[in-house]
């Protein structure tokens, strides 16, 4: 019986663009075309068009196209005034990245721990970590499940912090039936290929129901340009161009029907997993829709789980083998070692199953049956 299913299991990749492509080439041909024949390539018609469809789908006032999740966070916190001096609260576990838009934003980011059944932000260690110079907080959807967004926002109000979600792994997820994005002052998505939403280069989006905000935000994307070619503020240049914004809304209309399949695929490898002797599968939070960027086990033997699975051609990766205060870029964190000892049990137990809507149910099947078949101790 075993083998037969291990046959079945040769070449299960953790993630590929490759097979999506057969559902949405049609439309994404006829998107590259319209925009050649437009002979108009950056800040036009098919950005407008995204901008709202996306606007709409996360249920919020105004979406600004920028050219890429980390320039979306760092122009959400210069356009909420955080800057040089401050301090932002940003999660000890996460892609480097939600700490490298705080950087670039001339802003000094503060490590929380984070919680060890969600991978998210910990309510709990925020307050403690805030000072005089705490301007906001970037909670992270971290592997597309929400954040505890209704405690930190009720933080964030008692101490006037702005909320920044990165939502960059969790298009379309919900937290109390609102999708992330619409919860905190501002949403950061990343449209990155590999993304839930994943355009064919770089891609990112602010959202947020604040107008003034999100008028601060067209500026700083194009060079702090207001009109007339007179820059106002010292911008960047992070524009979301034609082509890819064209490619974005034709993948759009599928989202809701990729995440669906996600859950799916989430629910069969909860169940067979559920049953395999010390792994630890994602929490299901009641009232909360996770999108299920990743499909995550943690496991104190995860290196042997992960060559079990290479065994059977099952591919698997590590999100993320370091802490943030073990990356070489941030020396100045070094000393906090032991500090978040949930961050670091993450970094040394997670390992990401194969994860992506197209997965067939044999290979689903194969996935669930590897795991299964991990010994329970050695
Ligand atoms: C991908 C990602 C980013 C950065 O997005 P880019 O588009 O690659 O710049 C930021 N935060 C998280 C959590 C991410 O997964």
């Amino acid at each position: 019986m075993s083998t037969s299913i291990d046959k079945l299991a040769t070449n299960v990749p953790q993630f590929t663009t490759a097979r999506q492509f057969a559902d949405v080439e049609a439309d994404v041909r006829n998107a590259i075309e319209r925009v050649l024949a437009s002979n108009w390539f950056v800040l036009g018609g098919e950005l407008d068009a995204f901008e709202q469809a996306f606007a709409d789908y996360c249920g919020v006032g105004a979406c600004v196209g920028v050219a890429n999740g980390t320039d979306a966070i760092e122009l959400a916190l210069r356009a909420c005034g955080v800057g040089p001096g401050d301090e932002v609260i940003v999660p000890a576990f996460t892609a480097n990245f939600t700490a490298l838009a705080v950087s670039a934003a001339g802003a000094t980011p503060v490590l929380v721990d984070v919680c060890t059944d969600t991978a998210t932000l910990d309510p709990s260690g925020i307050e403690p970590a805030v000072t005089s110079a705490t301007k906001a907080i970037v909670p992270v959807h971290l592997y597309g499940q929400p954040a505890s967004m209704g405690p930190i926002c009720d933080i964030a109000q008692r101490h006037g912090l702005k909320v920044i979600e990165d939502a960059a792994q969790a298009h379309g997820a919900r937290y109390q039936g609102r999708k992330v994005g619409s919860i905190g002052d501002v949403g950061a998505f990343s449209f990155y290929p590999t993304k839930n939403l994943g355009a064919y280069g770089d891609g990112g989006a602010v959202t947020t129901n604040d107008p003034e905000l999100a008028a601060r935000v067209r500026v700083l994307r194009h060079g702090g340009i207001a009109e007339g070619y007179m820059s106002v503020v010292k911008g960047r240049n992070s524009r979301l161009d034609e082509m890819q914004a064209a490619i974005l809304s034709a993948k759009l209309p599928h989202l809701d029907a990729w995440s669906e399949r996600r859950r799916a695929i989430a629910h069969s490898y909860s169940e067979a997993v559920g049953a395999a002797a010390g792994l630890l599968t994602p929490l299901q939070q009641a009232g909360s829709d996770h999108v299920y960027h990743l499909y995550v086990v943690c496991s104190e033997r995860r290196d042997g789980l992960a060559a079990h699975l290479q065994a059977r051609e099952i591919g698997t990766k590590v999100h993320y083998p370091h802490a943030l205060h073990e990356l070489e870029a941030y020396p100045e964190w070094h000393a906090l070692s032991g500090q978040f000892p949930n961050a670091e049990r993450l970094a040394r137990t997670v390992l990401s199953l194969p994860m992506f809507p197209e997965l067939t149910a044999e290979e689903v099947a194969a996935v669930c049956a590897g795991v299964r078949g991990f010994p329970r101790d050695g």
